[in-house]
């Protein structure tokens, strides 16, 4: 049975995935750029996070002002140790970043990422206090054959059996076709899938956290669809790649949640 709540109890979340650009360019000044744009836009209405690679990531969050916050892209499972490459939850806190993406499906894909690291991952970053922004969805092939929920909710269990703080979850429902594609989900599309999800851990985890948690839409949102995507009830925002490297089309698309 699909549960839509009225989203009046749930403040929509939006989020920027940088990937890894700055800003349009790949240096410092780019994300500088970025930054300015931000802070000169239309004060949010929403929450709204950006997220840096990386490497800018305490410079973005100490520059970045207008009631914006940050999120980083991706962490480890451990608090420290010898890990090459990896960046703790731990550090996420100390450095003030109050988010992290978790699960992106590029890191699924590209690196080989699996449920059950990522739900180590969002175990520990949990542990710290650290938001979390859970990403889920299914291959094209998936979507045709009508197979969504059957690829969702394998993701959904990881996420679920290792949540313990659910008001510091998020979940971010991406379907990878239309990640970067300019091929975006129609309303009844994401509207469906997110309602799937919400009816899914209303049977499997609670009523209460099924009401309250925050769905986001993701996969070429952009300043000319939000308006359209944001009437789908259960979609409590976007997370947003290529389009949020642009600061005014960015400000469009949170703009759309008064
Ligand atoms: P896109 O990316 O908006 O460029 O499709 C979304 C994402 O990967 O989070």
């Amino acid at each position: 049975m699909r549960r839509t709540l009225s989203r009046l109890v749930r403040t929509p979340i939006v989020g920027g995935n940088w990937k890894m650009n700055a800003g349009n360019g790949i240096t410092l000044e780019t994300v500088d750029a970025l930054v300015a744009g931000l802070n000169a836009a239309p004060a949010p209405k929403c929450e709204v996070f950006c997220a840096p690679p990386t490497l800018y990531l305490a410079h973005v969050n100490a520059t970045l002002k207008n009631g914006f916050v940050t999120s980083a892209q991706n962490c480890y499972k451990t608090t420290k140790g010898a890990f090459t490459g990896e960046t703790s939850p731990e550090m996420l806190v100390d450095a003030g970043v109050p988010w992290t993406l978790i699960g992106h499906s590029e890191r699924r894909d590209v690196f080989g990422e699996t449920d059950e690291l990522l739900g180590e991952k969002i175990a520990h970053a949990q542990s710290t206090g650290l938001g979390v922004v859970a990403c889920c969805g299914e291959h094209k092939e998936a979507r045709e054959a009508g197979t969504t929920m059957d690829v969702l909710i394998p993701q959904l269990q990881a996420i679920a059996s290792s949540t313990s703080d659910w008001s510091k979850m998020v979940i971010a429902y991406e379907p990878v076709w239309a990640i970067g594609t300019g091929l975006t989900a129609t309303t009844e599309q994401a509207q469906g899938t997110c309602a799937d999800i919400r009816s899914w851990l209303a049977e499997n985890v609670s009523a209460e956290v099924a009401d309250a948690i925050r769905i986001q839409y993701g996969g070429s949102v952009n300043d000319g669809n939000a308006a359209e995507l944001a009437q789908a009830p259960d979609v409590d925002g976007f997370l947003i790649g290529g389009a949020s490297l642009k600061a005014d089309a960015f400000a469009t698309c949170y703009g759309v949640f008064k």
